[in-house]
């Protein structure tokens, strides 16, 4: 190697190691050094490198956490350590039996538990050498996993490389899994993109780790707790807490939630305190597990055939309730999906009344084996949608009906067809009324067009009385056919009018998310627009230059090759195009905030912060989420959070709601 390569690697080296220190200063232990400008010039430096000598890319390289290249399949793993699963216990009973267990078998020694919480996510294992990231694995069957390294890779609390002078060549274990609120927005992301959704954060990390693509799993909110010290080529510490002590010396992401105990009375009480402060964690968990210490007391206590003998788990009563299937529904949704939906006796569940659930298509109705009258078992993980889980047999009366799935539309009675290798079948008339309404309630809701005034029950009037077909005809609308309609009068049909003429501003993004492609949901939308800049150069990109945009995966560039090669939707495009509706990027260059970086802190008055966002992107300005050298103005509303001090304590512009509104040209 020449002198000058061997400069730039040993700088590879230095930014490296100094992007791996800072995140896990600000990804594990959520007290950041430096400010994201700063640490954003490090990474923009080593991309430089990276970009100047691609054949000298290290492996830990933070810019290597997402592969360009899906795989084919998961290769198995065998692990070096079986991963037993934990044995369950539902009572305090059998948690006393338990304690009684162990303290027999270490002949009545003293015995300290480590108590953590259960969360509710997927069990993976990670394999460092040497400090290096190489390899991480799903349980499987305990004994062979599947290799999801690069989908690992993508989760950022996830260290490429350990911090020195701690574990070096070694396996951990811990549970990847996805908060309450990311489950809650990649859902409404997945809704609004006509994709089936998530029942729990379980299935949701689980069918996130194990995507072939890792630029959706990159995609996804992942995080991880790592809660085992597995193995180790050096020697280990005499107990489980100061195993985990010394992966959080590592830079490992260990739950902060983790408690030692020396009586069973005193782990009992804890397990009730949790039982209703678990509803304010930001994730779920199921349980909590106890864990003997002392590493050579658990070595003595060994294993049964399936779990170990040193550890258990106390399983919390799911929120489960029996109530009444009635009928079972059948929704059209808007890429005409027929989506059958049970309708249930009304039942409290976790304080919350369920009528409704889910039964995502015809498979999942006969795997569950379900007849419409049947007493079923329904449950309510956390605050998401309501599951059946299974129908009460021995219940049954013989009255009973068997569920057929329609072969044809219920809505229009055009053929439904179910294609290969898919699950949902689907009504192929693009007219069909319901999917005509699904769409416009799409297109006029406010994350796309945001059209006031027109709902749902409008939509039904517009469509059910043939005065609209499709988007474009909103915009063709006239007051004396609004005012045919049902509760419609002279003033809210001039506020209608009003409304949709002034949807004819929204910025581009929005209008290509509320076409409402499949697979696009907002963030994709934008990340289009801003990858594209026009309709004209998305309608006529290959397959293969979508994919490669930031969030985008082959799933879909398929789905938005597909819209734009079909003529209908490329009509419509241009009858709204005509219509005036924004086709290209704005912003960006030539706006009057151009290049000015703003900051937001407390909430507005007249705006949401994200209208306020939007309004500095479209004069061509950024929006920062943190202070810094580079930021030009502070926006202070009401109940400023300490980004204010700290924007006064260098120095910043500090604009008030007032200031800023004239700023941006509005009164
Ligand atoms: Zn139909």
């Amino acid at each position: 190697m020449t002198d000058a390569k061997d400069r730039v690697v040993k700088r590879m080296r230095e930014l490296i190691e100094l992007i791996s220190h800072h995140d896990i200063k600000y990804y594990v232990e959520d007290n950041p050094e430096i400010s994201d400008y700063e640490y954003d010039t490090l990474l923009r430096e080593l991309r430089d490198l990276e970009e100047k000598h691609p054949e000298l890319v290290l492996p830990d390289s933070p810019t290597q956490r997402v592969s360009g290249k899906a795989l084919e399949e998961f290769p198995q793993v065998e692990h070096m350590v079986a991963m037993l699963s934990l044995d369950n216990c539902y009572s305090e009973d059998e948690l006393k039996e338990f304690d009684a267990r162990v303290r027999k078998l270490l002949g009545g020694e003293q015995v300290e538990y480590v108590v953590e919480l259960k969360i509710d996510g997927l069990g993976v294992a990670l394999m460092y050498e040497d400090g290096l990231f190489v390899r991480g694995a799903t349980r499987g069957d305990g004994r062979i996993g599947e290799e999801v390294t690069q989908n690992i890779k993508t989760i950022k609390s996830i260290p490429l490389r350990l911090r020195p002078g701690g574990i070096r060549t070694a396996e951990v274990r811990g549970e990847v899994y996805m908060s309450k609120d990311g489950l809650r927005k990649l859902n409404r992301e997945r809704e609004k993109a006509g994709e089936p959704l998530f029942a729990n954060p379980r299935n949701a990390a689980a069918g996130s780790i194990r995507q072939l693509d890792s630029k959706v799993a990159a995609s996804r909110p992942l995080d991880i707790f790592l809660y085992t010290l597995s193995y180790s080529k050096d020697s280990m510490p005499g107990t489980h807490e100061g195993c985990l002590s010394l992966m959080r010396s590592s830079g490992l992401r260990t739950s902060p939630q983790t408690k030692r105990f020396e009586r069973i009375e005193d782990v009992l009480g804890h397990i009730a305190s949790w039982e209703s402060k678990r509803d304010d964690l930001g994730y779920e968990i199921d349980g909590i597990v106890v864990k003997v210490n002392s590493l050579e007391q658990q070595r003595r206590l060994g294993y049964t055939a399936k779990n170990p003998r040193w550890a258990i788990a106390y399983k919390y009563p799911p929120k489960q309730m029996t109530t009444r299937l009635l009928g079972i529904d059948i929704q059209v949704g808007r890429t005409g999906t027929l989506t059958p939906v049970a309708v249930l006796e009304p039942v409290q569940v976790g304080g919350v009344t369920v009528t409704h659930a889910t039964l995502h298509n015809e498979d999942e109705v006969k795997r569950k084996g379900l007849r419409i009258g049947d007493h079923v078992l329904i449950e309510r993980a956390g605050e998401v949608i309501p599951q059946v889980v299974k129908p009460i047999v021995e219940r049954r009366t013989g009255a009973e009906k068997e569920f057929r799935m329609p072969t044809s539309c219920p809505v229009c009675g055009s053929k439904a067809v179910r294609e290969e290798g898919e699950a949902a079948r689907r009504c192929i008339n693009a007219s069909c009324p319901a999917q005509v309404k699904e769409r416009l309630r799409h297109f006029c809701s406010r994350d796309a067009m945001d059209i006031e005034g027109v709902g749902p029950a409008l939509v039904d009037q517009l469509v059910g009385k043939g005065l609209v077909h499709d988007a474009a005809d909103l915009y063709d609308l006239r007051k004396e056919q609004l005012l045919e309609l049902e509760g419609v009068a002279e003033r809210s049909s001039e506020n209608i009018l009003n409304a949709i003429r002034a949807s004819m501003d929204r910025e581009f993004s929005r209008v290509l998310f509320a076409l409402g492609i499949r697979h696009v949901g907002r963030t994709t939308a934008n990340d289009l627009a801003e990858a594209f800049r026009s309709m004209d150069k998305l309608m006529s990109a290959a397959r293969e230059e979508l994919s490669v945009v930031e969030g985008v995966g082959d799933v879909v560039a398929g789905a938005v090759r597909d819209f734009f090669d079909n003529s209908s939707n490329r009509r419509l495009i241009e009858r709204l195009r005509k219509t005036g509706l924004s086709m290209q990027a704005s912003g960006r260059a030539g706006g009057t905030l151009e290049g000015k970086v703003f900051l937001f802190t407390g909430e507005l008055s007249s705006m949401t912060r994200s209208q306020a966002e939007e309004k500095v992107r479209e004069l061509g300005g950024k929006v920062s989420p943190s202070v810094t050298k580079a930021t030009d103005y502070v926006v202070v509303g009401r109940d400023p959070g300490s980004k204010l001090d700290k924007a006064k304590k260098m120095g910043k512009s500090i604009l008030d709601e007032n200031a800023f509104v004239r700023m941006t040209g509005g009164r």
